[in-house]
């Protein structure tokens, strides 16, 4: 391993350490994940010195990769043991996709933009993960064609929760989503138990609006 691999794997290391347990991440599984999956390749060139800093950074077209904690804090909630079929609304980067294909069977996940689709497809390649499915469009509305989803993670703020998500997840699966207005939401648990929803807030937050049908934009206004 050259030293700046090893510096990388050891910055990693103390993301896991300071940022994620030592605030109340403790599934093993999740931090395992965040352990094994190299956040700096999701990282534009210039932010590699900053790829396992306590913050969210730019990856273009005016969007981010999220803060590694909020990343972990919606991972966790989610509930994973291994045979899921999850959901992520807004690709991004492409990390959060690699974490939850490390601990569910099968990740779909929808981008709006294009550009930002392929070039997580091709990071997720490059590093084998081969139980993702990136998607193109408005992921506000879901992904029908693939639903019930044991799991569904909406990495966008949300005016309210889409109904078009609720209908898509299956009994007893959970739908985390940050809702809320533009400059500060709640990051809200959704579980469907019997057709009944039950939910609470489990943290507070400021992402990147959801756009779309469902999203600002639709029948919601910036
Ligand atoms: N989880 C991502 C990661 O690890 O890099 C971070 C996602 S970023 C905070 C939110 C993403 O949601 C952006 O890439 C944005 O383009 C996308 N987005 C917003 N509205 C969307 C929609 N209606 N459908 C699909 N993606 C959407």
């Amino acid at each position: 391993m050259s030293k700046a691999q090893a510096d990388l794997s050891l910055h990693r290391a103390l993301m896991v350490e300071w940022q994620l347990r030592r605030r109340e991440i403790h599934d093993p599984r999740v931090l395992d994940a965040f352990l094994e999956v190299p956040r700096h390749e999701f990282v534009l060139p210039e932010h590699l010195a900053e790829a396992y800093e306590d913050h969210p950074l730019p990856i273009g077209e005016g969007q981010t990769i999220s803060q590694p904690y909020m990343v972990a804090v919606m991972t966790e909630a989610l509930g994973l043991a291994g045979n899921e079929r999850v959901l992520e609304v807004g690709t991004g980067s492409g990390y959060q996709t690699a974490i939850l294909a490390r601990l569910a069977r099968h990740v779909y996940t929808i981008e709006r933009f294009a550009s930002l689709s392929a070039r997580a497809q091709e990071r997720l390649e490059r590093l084998g993960v081969r139980n993702a499915t990136c998607l193109v469009g408005d992921g506000s509305q879901g992904y029908a064609a693939a639903a019930p989803f044991d799991a569904i993670v909406v990495t966008a703020a949300a005016p309210a929760v889409p109904q078009a998500l609720l209908d898509q997840l299956a009994d007893g699966g959970r739908l985390v989503i940050p809702v809320g207005d533009i400059n500060s939401q709640e990051l809200l648990l959704v579980e469907k138990r019997d057709a009944e929803m039950e939910q609470r807030t489990i943290n507070y937050c400021r992402f990147v609006p959801l756009t779309g049908k469902y999203g600002w934009g639709g029948s919601h206004t910036l």
